[in-house]
């Protein structure tokens, strides 16, 4: 079957120059995140025995709108990027829909996911500090790989926390982890203060990001010229991300089509706000009315369900304190096989937009994303991430309510990655073993309501 339609746009040498810096745009600044011990607004220097200093500074950056991309980085983002801008014509066919469904893949990097995306930049800033050992934390294993590649692009050591369960469900992530040549550490571990801590209150806890985050933290801070580095949440983790929307951006004028709704699945909000910001600043300006959907898992349902309140990052405390929407920091998720998303927070700027009104956010129970994943893999040919089809699924339901009304939306979302080390949950899935997990207001509020103590 032969169609006159094209279907993939794909600039060539266009790789952006700059990251786009949605702070220095947002009307509303979103509030400072404060120092632990002292609670005043953090200074980059209170970073800098944590992150890069580099990093820390883009982190806390609210002036500049568009910040260089070093040369070094551009040219490895060249072997994967333009990633393609697909428009998904068999999965409209199958949703009998007059909506136009685009979808841009970032599951063809090398690594398979878009983290690279941040975790080249983020090795590179350690690399050009004279920095030596990194650390890091990874849930589904994703963020630890990109990590483990880019640490030895730029000849770093890396020690990867990976949370418990997910290194017991994913082997293979480990693998490829150690085939980078990374240490690889499930948690929690007894190599840590903050591991032995929750393992002798709990020895069977099987892990969540927010303790991986506090060993590896703990692990950079007591190593010489060794820095932390984190695969999403952080603002200046959504900044590098931003090559996605800048590219979708020309890819879609390619496509001689505007999005009217974008779609990111959310765990801590750099897939999402990498591909949204960018379009974003087209509404902070009053030419667009675009619609931001962030498709977050209805077992950790920060967004739709929890507070906006100053919170750590980690489960240990170590971090700052974030302005964000939270479950509290020791809200333990449920097992789904989302792993990259069973997070207890949203990034600081995506929280204020959030605030604003600039995006919204839906949940997605954990069998309906495996269905979403499955249509799309049997009508576009790829495996989705099982993160990835919390977005597939929010895109039908938009893509649905186009079949009902007869409107022509256009809707584009964002393929975070592939799912081909993720097998053993279709496997689940297909044999219908598969379930959704039930989270009261009770189980909510238990953790959030001991998140006042922490400002006193
Ligand atoms: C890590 C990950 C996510 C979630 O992280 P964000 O920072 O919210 O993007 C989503 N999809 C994939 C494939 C991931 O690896």
């Amino acid at each position: 079957m032969e169609s006159k339609n094209k279907r993939f746009f794909l600039p060539e040498n266009e790789i952006p120059e700059h990251w786009y810096n949605i702070q220095a745009d947002m009307i509303n600044k979103p509030l400072p995140p404060l120092h632990p011990g002292t609670k005043q607004p953090l200074k980059p220097e209170d970073l800098y025995p944590i992150f890069a200093e580099e990093l820390a500074n883009q982190e806390l950056n609210v002036t500049d709108l568009w910040i260089e991309i070093p040369d070094e980085v551009r040219e490895l983002y060249k072997n994967y990027r333009s990633t393609p801008l697909v428009r998904a014509y068999g999965l409209e066919k199958a949703l009998d829909t007059p909506a136009h469904i685009y979808f841009k893949n970032e599951s063809v990097s090398p690594v398979g996911s878009h983290k690279i995306n941040s975790a080249l930049p983020q090795a590179y800033f350690c690399n050009k500090q004279g920095i030596t050992n990194i650390t890091t934390e990874t849930g589904a294993g994703q963020w630890g790989t990109a990590m483990s590649y880019a640490a030895k692009a730029f000849g770093l050591e890396l020690a990867v926390y990976m949370v418990k369960i997910s290194y017991e469900q994913k082997p293979y992530r480990r693998s490829v982890m150690q085939t980078f040549g990374a240490q690889v550490t499930p948690s929690p571990s007894m190599s840590t203060k903050a591991g032995r801590k929750i393992l002798t209150e709990d020895p069977n806890y099987q892990g969540s990001l927010g303790t991986a985050i506090s060993e590896a933290i703990e692990l950079a801070m007591n190593t010489p010229n060794c820095k932390y580095t984190l695969g999403s949440v952080l603002s200046h983790v959504s900044l590098h991300q931003t090559v996605i929307g800048l590219e979708a951006e020309k890819q879609m004028e390619m496509a001689g089509e505007y999005p009217d709704i974008i779609i990111g699945c959310f765990g801590g909000g750099s897939n999402f706000g990498g591909i949204s910001f960018p379009f974003m600043r087209h509404v902070i300006a009053g030419e667009k009315k675009t619609r931001f959907i962030a498709a977050e898992p209805a077992s950790c349902p920060k967004l739709t369900r929890g507070a906006f309140q100053y919170d750590f990052g980690d489960e240990a405390g170590y971090t700052p304190l974030i302005p964000m929407f939270t479950l509290g920091h020791n809200f333990a998720p449920a097992n789904i096989h989302a792993g990259g998303l069973r997070y207890h927070g949203a990034g600081i700027i995506v929280s204020q937009l959030l605030k604003d009104g600039l995006m919204e956010a839906v949940d997605i129970r954990q069998i309906e994303s495996f269905d979403a994943g499955l249509l799309f893999a049997q009508t576009e040919g790829i495996i989705p991430a099982p993160e990835s089809n919390h977005a597939i699924a929010a895109a039908i339901n938009e893509a649905k309510k186009c079949t009902e009304t007869g409107e022509k939306k256009v809707i584009l979302f964002n393929l975070s990655g592939h799912g081909l080390i993720d097998m053993s949950a279709y496997d689940i899935y297909i044999a219908g073993d598969l379930v959704n997990y039930n989270l009261t207001d009770e189980d909510i509020a238990k953790n959030i309501s001991e998140l006042e103590k922490i400002l006193q």
